[in-house]
């Protein structure tokens, strides 16, 4: 079974733009995005354009704040500062990555955690280890959306994470161990990782290396999320981190690139910018 991200998107988005729809009468206003883009980045562009494209669906205000790649560290934090002051902003969102003059750290420090959209703040990131009331970060929170839908019962399972990054590796570890998985997390120092990829029930990867997961290291029935972005160096095509053809016909449940996670990452970056503007609305 192929889980389409891209389907169960289209449909949350939906339910969320009903509810969105409400919000005039109630609140007065709609949720508002602002994201900010630095420089221009091809690939940063398109995530910026999908994230506008998709607030246009679902009903939320978007503003996007363009600065050119000279601009320094000192008046990108001086602009999240005044929106984080700014009462009609609900999101704040700075599309990664950024110049190398500009600590990342920095900007995500600076974004208040109300407003952190994306989850990635260290006050958020604690909430989600110490099972707080946070924002999850949208990729993984995406991930345990499409394993739900499919119906895929995640207690009990062996899951394998290839991965351990701050965005999607740690943070969908955490979030399959709430679920009651037994996690194991893989990385490029792990040994034998074939071996270990065989033993997963549900096997998500998260490295950012094209079709890296070939057939020969998933078990038949396995459940495949595959979170990789990339060019195949042969056809230029969009691809994910999994040999999509080689381990299809084995696995019991796979995403696709693209049409899997990704769409599911914008979903979730429109469900916590509605959540941070309910916060913020009962305060
Ligand atoms: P990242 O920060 O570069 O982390 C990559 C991780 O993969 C690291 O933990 C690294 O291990 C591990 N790794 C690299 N080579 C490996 C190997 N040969 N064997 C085992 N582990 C290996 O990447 P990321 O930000 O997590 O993103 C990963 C991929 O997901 C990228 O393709 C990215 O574009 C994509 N992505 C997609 C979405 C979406 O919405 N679809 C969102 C975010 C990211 P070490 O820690 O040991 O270096």
């Amino acid at each position: 079974m192929i889980i389409s991200g891209k389907e169960l998107s289209t449909k949350l988005k939906a339910e969320m733009a009903g509810q969105v729809a409400t919000f005039p009468e109630k609140y007065g206003r709609v949720p508002h995005l602002v994201v900010i883009l630095v420089g221009d980045d091809p690939a940063s562009v398109s995530y910026v354009t999908g994230k506008a494209k998709a607030s246009e669906v679902v009903g939320i205000r978007n503003t996007t704040i363009r600065k050119p790649e000279t601009v320094t560290e000192d008046e990108l934090l001086s602009l999240i500062r005044q929106l984080n002051e700014d009462d009609s902003v609900d999101g704040i969102l700075v599309q990664l990555p950024l110049p190398k003059h500009i600590s990342e750290a920095k900007v995500i420090e600076t974004i208040s955690k109300e407003k952190d959209v994306d989850g990635f703040h260290p006050l958020n990131v604690a909430a989600l280890w110490q099972k707080q009331p946070c924002t999850v970060a949208c990729t993984p929170k995406g991930i345990i959306k499409l394993l739900k839908a499919a119906g895929v019962t995640i207690q009990g399972k062996r899951a394998v994470v290839i991965g351990r990054s701050n965005i999607v590796g740690l943070p969908v570890s955490k979030l399959l161990l709430d679920e009651n998985a037994t996690v194991t997390i893989a990385h490029s120092r792990t040994a034998n990782l074939p071996e270990l990829t065989r033993q997963a029930e549900i096997l998500v990867v998260a490295i950012g290396r094209p079709k890296f997961v070939t057939a020969d290291m998933v078990s038949e029935g396995t459940v495949v999320i595959d979170v990789g972005v990339n060019r195949d160096p042969q056809t230029g095509k969009l691809c994910g981190d999994v040999d999509f053809a080689g381990v299809e016909p084995k696995a019991a449940v796979i995403t696709p690139v693209p049409g899997g996670v990704g769409p599911m990452t914008i979903c979730c970056l429109m469900e916590n910018t509605i959540e941070c503007f309910l916060r913020r609305m009962s305060r």
